[in-house]
């Protein structure tokens, strides 16, 4: 790996950005129960910073030790132009998902300038049939619409947003460099108007802050609102490398919820099976009466199938 990194092509919105020569872009992935067979990740780290983010600890094996580093050190993957083509290629003849932005976010502000994202889109454009989907905080994913139109014209597309709440203040807190809820259900509205499918994922659910009925609701009438046509949730996983960094954050904003939330994730990374089966019924329930399909109960991998598509990182 260390061969492969790059020196500082750029710095700005507090974040450095260093280039990695990657040996390919779209990577298999072989862990169940995925919705996905290939997975791309334009970028290692990611500027906008979210307090739950569970990619903070895959900075490690760049030898970054310090949680913070994740979102102030950015490496942009280089890739040539005949290898992604390949890949993408053999991800179409494999009539798998291939899923854009798995670990960190593919509009993230240095898109702005690296057009990592777009040069992957503009390959997918020239191949038909492939399937893709494309998860993203950005508003940028806007730019792009040219490019998603295309693609939607001639290819299965979905762009899932990811929206934890309607509540800028709380957003805020937790996403502190993604656009503001409004402005991406405003970038929502536009794909949709525009024929692209679009999804809610409110991934994940923060137990009691955005776990009521009101909050959940509020969301997906939001993003009914703005043409979503699905709805999926996750709740907050919390895994080595995270956890204490989000209990840090925890203890300076939420500290009346700390031992409420010690008590919830006291033996594992994820909460209780019948507390996530109880917001998970009252998504669905929500998501139904809003009009928007739900993601289905038997799609989340319980405690004898731990492999969470929050711990799919491949790259
Ligand atoms: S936008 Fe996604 S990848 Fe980026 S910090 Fe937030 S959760 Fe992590």
């Amino acid at each position: 790996m260390a061969a492969r990194l790059g020196g500082v092509i750029d710095e700005r919105h507090k974040a450095q950005y260093r280039e990695l020569r990657a040996a390919d872009l779209v990577n298999r992935c072989t862990a169940r129960p995925m919705p996905f067979g290939y997975t791309v990740n334009p970028y290692r780290g990611c500027s906008t910073g979210c307090v739950y983010c569970y990619a903070r600890y895959t900075h490690d094996f760049l030898g970054h030790n310090d949680p913070h580093e994740f979102e102030r050190t950015i490496y942009v993957k280089r890739v040539d132009g005949a290898t992604l083509r390949r890949s993408l290629e053999r991800a179409r003849r494999s009539g798998m998902l291939v899923a854009v932005g798995t670990a960190t976010d593919p509009y993230q502000a240095g898109e702005g300038g690296f057009e990592v994202t777009r040069s992957l889109l503009e390959a997918v454009r020239t191949l038909p049939g492939i399937r893709l989907s494309i998860t993203t905080k950005g508003t940028l994913v806007t730019r792009d619409l040219d490019l998603l139109r295309a693609i939607a014209e001639r290819s299965e597309l979905s762009v899932n947003f990811s929206v934890t709440t309607t509540d800028t203040e709380l957003a805020r807190l937790l996403e502190p460099r993604a656009p503001r809820p409004d402005l991406r259900l405003a970038a929502m509205q536009r794909l949709a108007e525009a024929g692209v499918a679009t999804r809610l994922f409110m991934m994940p659910v923060l137990p009691y802050l955005t776990d009521d009925a009101a909050s959940i609701g509020a969301l997906l009438r939001a993003a009914r609102a703005a043409g979503a046509r699905e709805a999926e949730c996750n709740l907050l996983f919390l895994r080595e490398g995270v956890r204490e960094f989000f209990f840090r954050f925890l203890g300076e904003r939420f500290p009346a919820l700390v031992a409420r939330y010690r008590a919830l994730y006291c033996s594992s990374a994820y909460v209780p099976p019948a507390f996530a089966r109880t917001v998970e019924a009252r998504f669905a329930r929500l998501a139904g009466a809003n009009g928007l399909a739900g993601r289905r109960r038997a799609d989340r991998p319980d405690e004898q199938d731990p492999p969470a598509r929050q711990l799919t990182l491949a790259w």
